[in-house]
Parts: C-alpha cells; structure tokens; sequence
C-alpha cells in the first residue's frame, strides 16, 4: 500500500518561456534553440560528484548533430569539438590559438550518506554559509536516471571528523536509495519578466551557452575548430578543471574562455548585458584574449543598437580560469551578473538564483561573434596602429619640447 508520506512532496512549478522583450541580438530561431539548450540542462539535476544528467544532456547533444566529437577524460570532463564544417580550415604556424569555451556542470549540493538511529544524513559539497541550511527543503534524485526519489527538510548541521559539513533530516518522503543526490527544493527553472529564477544558474547557464554557440557555430558552418569543455566538481574546489589539467586532456595551442554566473557588483548589474570578466577574487585573466572579447564585443554593438555589455572585476569569486592561467593555458572570461548567487537571499532563506534572459541572449552572440572574429587580425594590431598614427601626429610638439627640456 502506498501512504501519503512514500512519495516525495510535488516539485515547484517550472516554465521556461522566452520573454516577450528582446535585444534582438539573436533571431528568432536562434533564440527558441538557446532557450532549449538552457531547458535541457536545468531540467536534470545535479550536484558535485552528480553530474550524470549533465554529462547526458552533452551526450546527446553530440550524438544528434553531425560534424562534431565527443572527447570524455578519465575524470569524466567533456570536450567537444566543431570539427570545422564542410571546409575546415588549416590551422597555420602563426594563427591564433584552438578557442576553447569552458563552464562546469555542478552546483552546490547533497550527497545522501546513509540512515542512522533512524535519521537520514547527507554530506554538503560547496560554498553556502552554514546559517542558511537549518529548515530549508532539500530534494533528492537518482544519480542515473534524474528521477525524484524523495524530499526532506535539514533538522540540524554537523561536522564529521574531517570537519566537513554534514546534515541531519527531518520530514524525509519518499524512498532512500544508495548514491542518491540532494538539491535544495527550489524550481528548476522560472521566467518571469525577462529574468530567469532557477535553483541553478551557476554554472549550468554556461554550460547552455556553450551548446547554443557550438549550435550557431555548426548551423554557419563555420570553418574553425572550436572546443566546448564541460567540467566537474568546480564547487568542491575546481577539482573537475584540475582533473582536466593534471591528465593532459586539452592539446597545446588552446586558448579558454571560461563562462560563469557570478555575484553581481555595483560594475556588474543584472540586465545590463553579459560580462566581460576580466578577473576574479585572486587573478586577472589574460590580457588579449579579455582584448579580443572587447572587439567582438564592440563590433556586435555596431550591428546591434540594442546589445549591451558590461566589463569588470569579477571578484565575488573565483573561476576556472584561473586554474586554467595558473596551468599555463591562456584563459579569459565572461559571465552573466548573478543574483542570489549559490541560492542564497539576502533575507537569509535558500532561494532561486537570479539571471537576466536577456544578458544571457546577449553572452551566447558575443561568443559567437568572438568565434568568428577569432582567427581575424589580432586585435593588439589595431591598438598599435592606432597608437603609430597618434604618436605621428604628436611628434614635432613632442620633439620640440624634448629639446627645449633636456637643454
Ligand atoms: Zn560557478
């Protein structure tokens, strides 16, 4: 017989819906298929050490196109290659680097760990101040297949012997099932306005752009390789990017771009675009290839009247990209500004992440564009060009002066 307190409480409502408001950076079409790819990803869930579903979503997304490959590491990082269309174009000695866009597929979370003295327990992986977790409402999935197993509320928090965190449940429903993962019960996702609420933006909005641009990028058969790397484990310390790093994964010759959601600043307001990241909470990232997102960047706001975007210190956290620098491998970013960010609301309770749509349409044109522009002159080119026409211009003055002042 089933009672009442067998199944797990009804999920939130999602609704992923485009907003009628729109830049009009992407068409139509492309707007329908960037919102399928955000949809596909934030509908499975995930955890640190739970990224299957993800991992699924990437899967499929090489197994229904052509013209694509799928690389998985032995840490279960997944790289995907544009392979460069109908005409792909040789890569020369002098040409700019393999462009690589990077996002991890994690999000701070749950893993169940067992029933004890009658009380169901899990461990935390990642960063949310502990005041946050006693009363919130958790969900919990099997690793696998994503399915809903069962719904608790945190009674209390602990610390095991390593001194990492753990919760105590309350209110368990549903079943318990070995390996099963927990997430905060919040919607999968929501749009409302033109702002998207979900229980992760962080980081699988990067993630979906990433699949949005490969897709524009194939749809224009565009003649580049380009990569797409899909992480694991960022939240528990970078530890799918240090993976991916230490086995060598990616060839030599690559350039990252790393995309992220991150805490919004008073340079970095939600809806004013996507951002280029010019740094994080510990590093500054690579000089030319942030350089170059401001060309592409430039060049869209010539085509487009309505694009907007936003560049600035990124620095509520730290990314990926600085791994990737700190291994020797050239990374920028960009990110989308972020509200509540790791779920966390100012109020104190555990609730939905916060993005912009429109930022977001915006971000996935700034990288295709950004493609596109990559294997054009380099832009520091152009700087000294400039830079050569002013200093003619200002010489004799300059001169001049330099005489009268060194005599
Ligand atoms: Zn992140």
């Amino acid at each position: 017989m089933t009672t009442a307190s067998s199944r797990p409480v009804a999920a939130p409502e999602a609704r992923f819906r485009l907003p009628k408001v729109t830049s009009g950076v992407l068409d139509a079409r492309q707007r329908e298929l960037t919102l399928a790819h955000a949809k596909s990803l934030l509908s499975v869930p995930t955890a640190p050490y739970a990224e299957d579903n993800q991992l699924d979503v990437v899967r499929r997304f090489v197994a229904e196109r052509q013209g694509f490959e799928l690389t998985v590491d032995q840490y279960a990082n997944a790289v995907v290659r544009w392979k460069g269309g109908s005409k792909p174009a040789k890569r020369k000695r002098g040409d700019a680097p393999l462009l690589a866009y990077s996002a991890h597929l994690d999000h701070p979370g749950f893993l169940y760990s067992g029933k004890r003295a009658g009380k169901h327990h899990a461990s935390w992986h990642g960063g949310v101040p502990e005041r946050y977790f006693k009363g919130s409402a958790l969900r919990f999935f099997d690793v696998s297949t994503g399915e809903e197993l069962a719904t608790a509320v945190v009674a209390r928090t602990y610390r095991n012997k390593a001194k990492e965190l753990q919760v105590e449940l309350s209110h368990f429903r549903g079943r318990a099932k070995s390996g099963m993962f927990g997430m905060w019960d919040l919607t999968a996702g929501r749009i409302r306005g033109t702002k998207l609420h979900a229980r992760v933006c962080d980081d699988l909005m990067g993630a979906a752009a990433i699949l949005a641009t490969l897709d524009m990028l194939a749809a224009a058969d565009h003649p580049h390789e380009v990569l797409g790397v899909f992480t694991r484990a960022e939240e528990t310390g970078f530890i799918g990017c240090q993976g991916l790093l230490r086995a060598e994964t990616l060839e030599k010759g690559v350039a990252v771009i790393g995309l992220e959601c991150s805490p919004k600043r008073p340079t970095a307001k939600i809806g004013k675009g996507p951002v280029i990241r010019v740094g994080d909470a510990g590093m500054i990232f690579e000089p030319w290839i942030t350089h170059r997102l401001q060309e592409a960047a430039a060049d869209l706001a010539r085509q487009h009247a309505n694009f907007r975007f936003q560049r600035a210190l990124m620095d509520g956290g730290r990314c990926e990209s600085s791994a990737y620098n700190l291994w020797g491998v050239p990374a920028g970013a960009m990110c989308l500004a972020l509200g509540n960010y790791h779920n966390c609301h100012p109020d104190g309770t555990i609730q939905p992440e916060i993005v912009d749509w429109s930022d977001h349409e915006g971000m996935v044109a700034l990288m295709v564009r950004a493609a596109e522009l990559w294997h054009g002159e380099a832009s520091s080119a152009a700087v000294m060009r400039r830079l050569d026409l002013v200093w003619k211009a200002e010489l004799p003055r300059y001169s001049k002066s330099s005489t009268r002042m060194r005599s």
